[in-house]
């Protein structure tokens, strides 16, 4: 977690993003919208706040907010959960992710990620004094698909808890029903507890669907679910996220977070409350998005990158090779001054030098969160880099 200096790293987000604002670029680094979340939900935690909702709420999250999250699993997905026992209001999912590897893993235990992984995981997992192993999301015509074959290597006897994330960040994918059979077969197996990180499950584009792994069979007894409000709201900066699952894990992770956070933002917990029950929202943003998505895919192949077009999510790779660009964090830190463009190179989701790292090095993602007019100029911009 510290740099060669002693002193702690920034993230890449917030590394690219100040980079960002020194040159005056186009962020398509950092993944947050541009335009904030429904006036409604935002009228709500300001009435809230009038209300008197200003001093610590419960530490599981109040109740409002714990039947909704319950109420959603179950319109959603059939997922049936007890809201007083089984869902924890968090500090974004980012809390519940920390929480949950540090009440779940310690020295001696290893954690398997997906790999490239969302750059918390890694951090976490150090955190927690765990040993961090991965399984390879490999390119193939039909995006980054799970290898089974090297999960199935990288589950041992000390995999304490297999980590999920889909839909995926960086790469898109939305995990299907059959990847998630082989996690499930050998989490199972390996009596591993699966935590997954859904906070993208309403931005799935197409015929996508997301899967949660909680309801494939034998499954709900040894899953925490995660998510949040950042991405399905469009309200990235309120940080409230939860997780569900069977009782005693989640009061594992609650032991836990009330030594983190003790609690989490009381106004804003019955705004997303409210929010949680309207479908409306989520599914404008993820129509509006589909489109922005395609305006960047052929925009980045117009300008010569190689593009996987992303099932889920608001990120898209590309790979630079084809423009003469092998090093995609040399490109990234190229970028702004070049084409007045931010991107965030695909190694900071990485371990240094492995066999992902190598596959991916000269790839970076893009977000397409951000207004059609941003994504067109940005096209525009990144034509420079064809020198
Ligand atoms: N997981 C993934 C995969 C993410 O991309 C993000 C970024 N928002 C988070 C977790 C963190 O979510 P939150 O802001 O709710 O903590
Ligand atoms: N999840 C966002 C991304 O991947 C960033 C959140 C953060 O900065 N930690 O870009």
């Amino acid at each position: 977690l510290m740099g060669d200096d002693g002193v702690p790293r920034p993230t890449i987000f917030a590394e690219m993003s100040a980079l960002a604002t020194a040159t005056g670029s186009l962020n398509l680094g950092q993944g947050f919208p541009d335009v904030d979340g429904p006036a409604w939900i935002r009228a709500a935690a300001m009435r809230a706040i009038d209300d008197g909702a200003n001093q610590y709420p419960p530490g599981p999250g109040i109740p409002e907010l714990r039947h909704a999250v319950a109420r959603h699993q179950h319109r959603h997905y059939g997922i049936d959960l007890d809201p007083d026992r089984q869902v924890l209001v968090t500090t974004g999912a980012t809390e519940a992710l920390a929480a949950a590897v540090l009440a779940l893993a310690g020295p001696g235990d290893e954690v398997l990620t997906l790999e490239p992984y969302y750059d918390s995981y890694a951090a976490t997992i150090a955190l927690a004094g765990a040993t961090h192993t991965t399984a390879p999301l490999v390119a193939t015509p039909d995006g980054f698909r799970l290898d089974v074959a090297a999960l199935r290597a990288a589950v041992t006897p000390r995999t304490r808890v297999i980590l999920l994330n889909t839909p995926h960040n960086p790469t898109g994918t939305v995990l299907t029903r059959d990847e998630l059979e082989a996690v499930a077969a050998l989490a199972r197996e390996a009596d591993a507890v699966v935590v997954t990180d859904e906070v993208y499950e309403h931005l799935t584009y197409d015929d996508a669907r997301h899967v949660p792994i909680a309801t494939l069979p034998g499954m709900a007894e040894r899953t925490l679910t995660i998510s949040s409000s950042g991405k399905t709201f469009s309200l990235t900066g309120w940080k409230i996220g939860w997780v569900s699952g069977p009782a005693p894990l989640v009061d594992a992770v609650r032991t836990v977070k009330q030594f983190l956070t003790y609690v989490s933002g009381a106004p804003f917990q019955p705004a997303i409350a409210r929010a949680l029950d309207d479908d409306d929202a989520p599914r404008e943003l993820a129509a509006s998005l589909a489109a922005r998505r395609d305006l960047l895919c052929a925009g980045l192949r117009d300008v010569g990158f190689d593009v996987v077009v992303p099932a889920g999510t608001y990120f898209v790779l590309a790979d630079a090779a084809p423009l003469g660009w092998t090093d995609g964090a040399a490109l990234a830190r190229a970028m702004p001054e070049r084409a007045g463009v931010v991107c965030v190179p695909v190694s900071a989701f990485c371990r240094t030098d492995d066999a992902v790292a190598t596959a991916l090095r000269s790839w970076v993602r893009f977000t397409f969160v951000k207004s059609e007019d941003v994504l067109r100029d940005a096209v525009e911009r990144l034509h420079a880099l064809r020198g």
